[in-house]
């Protein structure tokens, strides 16, 4: 199922200071092609959630409208829009009812229907079974949550979404309250899940490498309104501002005041590349992996240290017009020769990791 969102809106009257209006989501324009897995990433109250909520139909839009393939469901009650979601806020909403088995559970949401979509018991505990399966949990049917581990619960949760064979499923932050090696597998089952049954799926999440390792497509919010959208690497590749830049990548991007002059750039005496643009202040922002060790290379850095962990090596080097972190981190293979001379390191720079953004509006200019 195609979700199209046309200039969608969400105003709320703030918790926290009477009379002000907190715009969580600020015309919103985006389609997500049938089938496909959407990372949606942005930082703690950027409007993930409200989304999620308005295209599930808890919320009601100030503006704007939401289409499931051609058909407008802005107005539809969320139990006639066909959407599974996951939640992981279990206090707010029913997780796993605790005194029913997995299979109560799962039956749960097709044993509700009513009237004319009312199922026979046979068909119910068919369609849990096939929904077990598909999360791989049809071994313990007769457990009750508790005897389940975290993962376990949210593969039953991701069940009982998929047992009315919905046509989109939204998952809002579904492995926050997993450990870390089960937040891994979680998150590869949910791929598999996906691809499998080519649900159209919305994933919420503030973990960035999360998204770029699951999804076809990642949205970057900020502050209510979408900054970027793309394919993972397309938008880690080519950022659309410094935002995106900096939410995109471990270690993060090296951030520098710089300046263009004569169509090049430079950050201090260094002139490390060309843009085609008039004489400005800029930030400029090198991935890791941008920095090439070369004796004659074009950007200086005071040396500090090398860490090593195997396969790379973080070179640890310092320059007074670094702007993020104070220590600037190149990523180079293991095997890199490293020269450093009077303390000093000097670095080719790949190109295409270099990123110039203007100082006004913090847009790329490419
Ligand atoms: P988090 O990652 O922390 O869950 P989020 O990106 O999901 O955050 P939302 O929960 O959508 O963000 O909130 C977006 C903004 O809207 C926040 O400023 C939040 O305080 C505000 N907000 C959300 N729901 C309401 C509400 N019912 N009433 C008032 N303000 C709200």
């Amino acid at each position: 199922m195609k979700i199209v969102l046309e200039h969608l809106t969400k105003k709320f009257l703030s918790r926290q200071i009477k009379n002000e209006i907190v715009v969580a989501v600020n015309d919103f324009n985006f389609e997500i092609p049938d089938g496909k897995l959407v990372g949606l990433l942005g930082p703690s109250g950027c409007g993930k959630s409200t989304t999620l909520n308005l295209i599930c139909g808890l919320e009601t839009p100030t503006s704007g409208k939401i289409y499931f393939g051609d058909l407008d469901v802005t107005m539809l009650p969320p139990e006639n829009r066909g959407v599974g979601m996951v939640f992981q806020n279990y206090a707010l909403y029913p997780h796993l009812y605790p005194h029913l088995t997995v299979k109560q559970n799962i039956m749960f949401p097709l044993e509700n229907l009513k009237g004319a979509d009312k199922l026979s018991k046979e068909t119910i505990e068919a369609r849990a079974l096939e929904a077990a399966k598909i999360v791989q949990i049809d071994g313990l049917m007769e457990r009750k949550p508790s005897q389940l581990s975290g993962g376990q619960q949210q593969r039953v949760a991701i069940a009982r979404a998929l047992v009315k064979t919905p046509g989109v499923l939204l998952l809002d932050e579904p492995l926050s309250n997993l450990d870390a090696r089960l937040r891994l597998q979680t998150r590869e089952q949910i791929r598999r899940i996906q691809k499998e049954t080519g649900i159209t799926t919305i994933f919420v999440t503030h973990d960035q490498e999360e998204a770029m390792s699951i999804s076809d497509l990642i949205i970057v919010m900020k502050a209510g309104v979408l900054q970027q959208m793309g394919k993972p690497q397309e938008v880690y590749n080519d950022p659309i501002n410094l935002f995106v830049a900096q939410f995109l990548g471990n270690p993060a991007i090296n951030t520098f005041d710089g300046y263009i002059k004569d169509g090049k750039v430079y950050i201090g005496e260094d002139c490390i590349g060309k843009r085609d643009a008039k004489d400005q202040e800029v930030t400029i922002g090198i991935r890791p992996e941008g920095f090439q060790p070369d004796k004659n290379g074009c950007f200086h850095c005071r040396f500090d240290r090398v860490e090593t962990t195997g396969r790379d090596t973080s070179i640890v080097c310092h320059n007074d017009l670094c702007t993020s972190d104070p220590d600037i981190r190149a990523i180079v293979s293991g095997d890199e020769k490293i020269d450093v001379k009077d303390g000093v390191i000097s670095f080719d720079l790949k190109d295409h990791k270099v990123h110039v953004f203007s100082k006004e509006d913090e847009r790329v200019i490419r």
